[in-house]
């Protein structure tokens, strides 16, 4: 009799459920719970995809949700699939569906080099969310994004845990609780560049995956050409352009994706890599969602207008809002606690533009689509007149931290505001100062009267 499995917590690896279950069942030997889990008990569990499981797994699975959902939500098949032509594309999705394992050949699976091999990483503050939220912690997906170093929702540095991604280790499961310490360091020292990169690929993970044609080099190639008229010359403009892009590209830490006849291959489709073509996007000022239905839309275009008679059968796949609503709250949280302010940063006004903005979203996303997304914002948000007062008393307290005078003038220049907004602000301080931060300011205006 097999003690229940775990169901999956959202953006959990199946491995990471799997590695659950073997503690649950207090089994001493992994052999005995590779035995009741994999057809092949030699079988090394990838953490990122799938194994070829037992009758009993398959049942877990089928209870829980269909094999479709399951390669898109708890593998890593949107980071590897997304950007690949049409056929290769679904015979990857089906070959993972039926746990048979040619994916390998179908997906761009990164070379194993000089000996370096790949670990799952964590956040040590997602962790202790989880551990608050569900009484134990587990791996995340979206934090095994290749090339992503800052964890989306708490820009801190995310860690490496100790278990091998594909390597020569014996086999095992070892559960994310098992290998994430109770405290551990947080490394917050992030540039702002990598933040942005983190969000920007974590959105565009987690956005559902088009089974259309996409061919992403001709789509990122006609970015480039509109926006450097010359680079239609060829060669030549490429490589000019590509002079621009590694100014700004050459600040990500860890980057490969530096050479020129690596981008010309990208724009070819000879080479189809899920952080480079997020990295250029981002640069190009592609949205995500500008991304993520690149092409497809000119397909749907294309195909309305032959058979206009049935358009639901020939459009876009639905979008799933709501899932996209709960994925992105989160995010918007931190948005919205970042544009708070604290005492290093100044409070800024909380509006669904500026979350928008930050997120890096179309405008108009999140108020007509993300319900729980623009209730969240509506909470927090304030009059212009309330966030000036709130940078004044964030003045105030500033240079009374940095034991420097409070004078107006000084105020002045933290706020970047003019006297008028000040002033415009004054019936406001009473709500954000305490008693000597507001004793403080109100000393500077009648001196400033008088
Ligand atoms: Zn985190």
């Amino acid at each position: 009799m097999i003690p229940q499995f775990p169901v999956l917590y959202p953006d959990e690896l199946v491995y990471s459920g799997l590695a659950r279950y073997y503690i649950r069942t207090g089994y001493l030997a992994y052999s005995f719970v590779a035995e009741e889990l994999f057809t092949s008990k030699s079988v090394r569990s990838n953490p990122e995809f799938l194994n070829s499981y037992t009758q009993e797994v398959m049942e877990w699975i089928e209870k829980m949700t269909s094999m479709d959902e399951l390669v898109l939500q708890h593998t890593m098949f949107p980071y590897y699939g997304r950007f690949l032509p049409k056929m290769r594309k679904i015979k990857a999705f089906e070959a993972l569906k039926s746990m048979t394992g040619n994916y390998h050949n179908l997906l761009p699976m990164p070379q194993t080099k000089d000996g370096h091999t790949r670990k799952l990483k964590y956040c040590p503050l997602c962790a202790a969310d989880d551990r608050e939220k569900y009484g134990e912690t587990y791996w995340h997906r979206n934090h095994q994004i290749l090339g992503i170093t800052v964890c989306p929702v708490h820009k801190c540095c995310l860690r490496i845990g100790g278990v091998e991604i594909s390597g020569k280790s014996s086999p095992s499961l070892v559960t994310a609780e098992e290998v994430i310490p109770e405290t551990v360091e947080v490394a917050t020292n992030v540039d702002e560049l990598e933040i942005q990169l983190a969000n920007y690929m974590s959105q565009v993970f987690l956005y559902p995956v088009q089974m259309g044609e996409v061919n992403i080099g001709a789509i990122l190639g006609d970015r480039i050409a509109s926006g450097y008229a010359h680079a239609r010359n060829g060669q030549r403009a490429i490589a000019s352009f590509h002079q621009k892009f590694m100014e700004f590209a050459g600040r990500i830490q860890g980057n490969w994706f530096t050479e020129l006849w690596q981008l010309q291959k990208l724009l070819t489709n000879e080479r189809i890599n899920f952080f480079e073509i997020c990295l250029l996007a981002m640069y190009l000022e592609m949205s995500v969602e500008e991304l993520c239905t690149a092409g497809i839309g000119l397909r749907v275009e294309k195909s309305k207008r032959r058979k206009t008679e049935n358009p639901q059968k020939s459009g876009a796949k639905p979008q799933n809002w709501q899932q996209i609503d709960e994925s992105t709250l989160p995010m918007v949280r931190e948005v919205i606690r970042e544009l708070q302010g604290d005492i290093d940063r100044k409070p800024k006004r909380v509006t669904v533009f500026a979350v928008e903005k930050r997120l890096a979203l179309p405008s108009k996303r999140i108020s007509l689509y993300l319900p729980k997304c623009l209730r969240e914002i509506k909470l927090h948000e304030e009059t212009q007149e309330q966030v000036w007062a709130k940078q004044v008393v964030w003045a105030v307290k500033r240079l009374v931290m940095q034991g420097q005078p409070v004078t107006m003038k000084r105020i002045r220049i933290l706020t970047n505001l003019r006297q008028a907004y000040i002033d415009a602000s004054i019936p406001y301080l009473t709500q954000y100062a305490d008693a000597p931060t507001l004793r403080q300011i109100e000393e500077i205006i009648i001196r400033r009267e008088t």
